[in-house]
């Protein structure tokens, strides 16, 4: 991995290794070198992330989610999110085992499809037309339009067999390499870890 990439590994506080925008969602609870660590700690740090992971881009949905953040229904909102969260880990890993997501989580995410849909709009761009989906908040539980359409399109459309979790951490990630071979969340937290292990291992063997 070239410095560069590396530098946008974490944005504001938060880790964008995943590929995916749902799988960095599952990675919002890492494990840090103080144990598992909530990052979606309270509703400012939930409208940190939506604006990190530019699932929130617009001024006036920034805007809105802003004015809504002392809210109760914001709060309520997020405890729902984070519950929705490790259900989720929960088929992520299911399908990193080779299986599929329980009946039970579809209905889930079936219902949420139905509820919060993601609307489109046609748009020019350069001699071209081009889809866009428009998301427009107005209340904070409008916020399920963005993850549930990327948790569909991650359950439907991503290759099951690059849907993976570190060989060392509890990050999940999509692979889009090559050879479709990453092993670790990232070279420079995981990866150096693991090869400066393995090295100290061979040099320990060799020597008796
Ligand atoms: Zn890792």
């Amino acid at each position: 991995m070239h410095a560069s990439a590396r530098v946008n590994e974490w944005i504001d506080g938060f880790l964008f290794v995943a590929n995916n925008p749902i799988l960095d969602f599952l990675n919002t609870k890492p494990v840090l070198a103080e144990g598992p660590t909530e990052l979606l700690r309270d509703v400012n740090a939930l409208e940190r992330w939506l604006i990190a992971s530019t699932m929130v881009s617009s001024a006036k949905a920034k805007a809105v989610i802003r004015s809504r953040r002392n809210s109760t229904q914001a709060a309520a909102f997020l405890e729902q999110l984070i519950a929705f969260r490790e259900r989720l880990r929960e088929s992520v890993v299911r399908i990193e085992n080779g299986s599929q997501p329980s009946d039970a989580f579809l209905a889930e995410v079936n219902s949420l499809l139905i509820q919060y849909p993601l609307r489109s709009s046609l748009r020019k761009r350069d001699g071209k037309v081009i889809r866009e989906m428009t998301f427009e908040p107005r209340k904070p539980t409008d916020l399920w339009a963005p993850i549930i359409d990327g948790t569909a399109d991650l359950l439907a459309n991503a290759e099951s067999s690059r849907i993976r979790k570190c060989e060392s951490c509890v990050v999940h990630f999509f692979d889009t390499s090559k050879k479709g071979s990453r092993r670790w969340c990232s070279m420079s937290i995981c990866g150096n870890k693991l090869k400066v292990a393995a090295y100290q291992r061979r040099k320990r063997d060799n020597s008796c």
